[in-house]
């Protein structure tokens, strides 16, 4: 579990003041679970079923989703739902049978790649995707140097973890590992650009010096739990032309803003007008089936593809496969890149009136339907708010709406819709958050 959810954690020893069923499936949790997991909330949620922006708990309340991007187009999303129901009753193998499916998955995310990404390999999990990334980086280089930004979250594998430093320091980055500060321009005087890549070119120089090299830099496109950096459009390319001139390949991770949530396109690297060496993805891929996937260029599978053989037992099944090709026809039919860009313009428009008018709101930013809200103590200092960020979330919660905070500070909103969000939910979102904060 990263930093980023824990910011808003339950805290056990507060459990008291719930009710007893609440209560009791909490104690079950923690004895069948163990100590690793969190829940969110002062008070946790328990969800039975979900309906587009719409999820309900056990007595039925209905909760405004902003937050989840795992069902991106919807919760229970029809046309996938029939597809993997479809799939299931007819087929279930895996990838070393000839499958339709898999194929027509692997043409159609090509096709919305430059021409230089040609292959396309099937994992379960974005960490599985970013642990074959790094295998590949490794190769194609000969160097185990990784530089990750400050808050990085890349996946739970250990070779992932180890370079997550949002997972905090009970999880130790490793001694190839070098992290630096991301682009914040809100925070930053100068050029976020030209500071991204003079941190790189230090970073790459520090791991050769240390005798590692640069095998890969991997950078989430929206950084996510760094924050949610999006603009200038651009910005990211000098830091990618430097870890290339330092001997390592670029891995775009597109766990987070991929599938047409950052409203200009399908994928958060082309905001920077990039053409990574390799590109992960997951979460929103099947809108909630377990379906990730890692693309390269060719060239640098040439000698992993002699050396090595590749197989994952369900990564890329026929199932799997129905509901990654569903989610395709689903972004394409219904305009949803288009659409994230509009009703994310929207809502961060009234987000911005909602800054005029309360101070604590020291910046908002985003691109689509990925947005982030930074509260600050006051707008001079540009401090932190971390408590006024608790209290907005678990307020909100109160109110029946879902969100999060990120950033070192936990201060930072992260309003993450699932893309059938439209105005007349950004409304009810923007009206709640302008009571809490004006209660707070
Ligand atoms: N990369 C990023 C940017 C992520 O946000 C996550 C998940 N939060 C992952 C990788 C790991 O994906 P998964 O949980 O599917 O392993």
């Amino acid at each position: 579990m990263n930093r980023m959810s824990m910011i808003n954690a339950f805290d056990p020893t507060r459990s008291d003041a719930l009710d007893p069923t609440t209560r009791s499936l909490i104690e079950r949790r923690l004895r069948v679970l163990g100590p690793a997991y969190r829940l969110f909330y002062e008070e946790p949620l328990h969800l039975v079923r979900g309906e587009g922006v719409w999820l309900y708990d056990a007595n039925g309340a209905a909760y405004l989703d902003a937050y989840n991007n795992v069902a991106s187009l919807g919760h229970a999303q029809p046309d996938v739902v029939r597809a993997i129901s479809e799939q299931s009753a007819t087929l279930v193998t895996h990838t070393r049978y000839l499958h339709e499916g898999i194929l027509r998955l692997a043409e159609r995310l090509l096709a919305t790649m430059p021409a230089e990404m040609g292959h396309v390999m099937l994992t379960c999990t974005g960490s599985e995707a970013n642990d074959l990334a790094y295998r590949l980086a490794r190769t194609v280089t000969g160097n185990r140097g990784v530089i990750v930004t400050n808050l990085a979250y890349h996946g739970v594998t250990q070779a992932v973890a180890e370079f997550s430093p949002s997972l905090g320091a009970g999880v130790p980055i490793g001694n190839h590992v070098r992290v630096i500060p991301p682009p914040d321009a809100y925070h930053s005087d100068g050029d976020v650009a030209t500071q991204f890549a003079q941190s790189v070119t230090a970073a790459a120089a520090d791991l050769s010096a240390a005798g590692h090299g640069l095998a890969m830099f991997i950078v989430d496109s929206i950084f996510s739990s760094d924050g949610v950096y999006a603009d200038p459009p651009g910005f990211l390319a000098p830091a990618v032309a430097a870890a290339r001139a330092a001997g390592g390949i670029y891995v775009a991770d597109e766990v987070q803003p991929g599938f047409g949530r950052t409203g200009a396109a399908m994928w958060g690297f082309e905001r920077h007008g990039l053409i990574p060496d390799l590109v992960t993805m997951g979460k929103p891929m099947g809108n909630g089936y377990p379906v990730a996937a890692l693309v390269a260029q060719p060239r640098h599978l040439e000698k992993f593809g002699r050396d090595a053989r590749y197989f994952n037992t369900f990564g890329g099944n026929p199932v799997a496969a129905a509901a990654a090709n569903a989610v395709l026809d689903v972004i394409e039919r219904e305009h949803l890149i288009r659409h994230a860009a509009e009703v994310g313009a929207y809502l961060l428009k009234g987000l911005s009136e909602l800054a005029d008018r309360h101070p604590r709101i020291g910046d908002v930013r985003g691109a689509g339907l990925f947005v982030g809200a930074e509260l600050v103590q006051d707008r001079a200092s540009r401090e932190p708010d971390r408590d006024l960020a608790t209290q907005v979330v678990n307020g909100l919660r109160q109110r029946r709406i879902l969100l999060s905070a990120s950033g070192p500070g936990g201060n930072i909103l992260k309003i993450r819709p699932p893309l059938a969000f439209q105005r007349p939910h950004a409304d009810t979102l923007l009206s709640a958050l302008d009571e809490v904060l004006t209660l707070g």
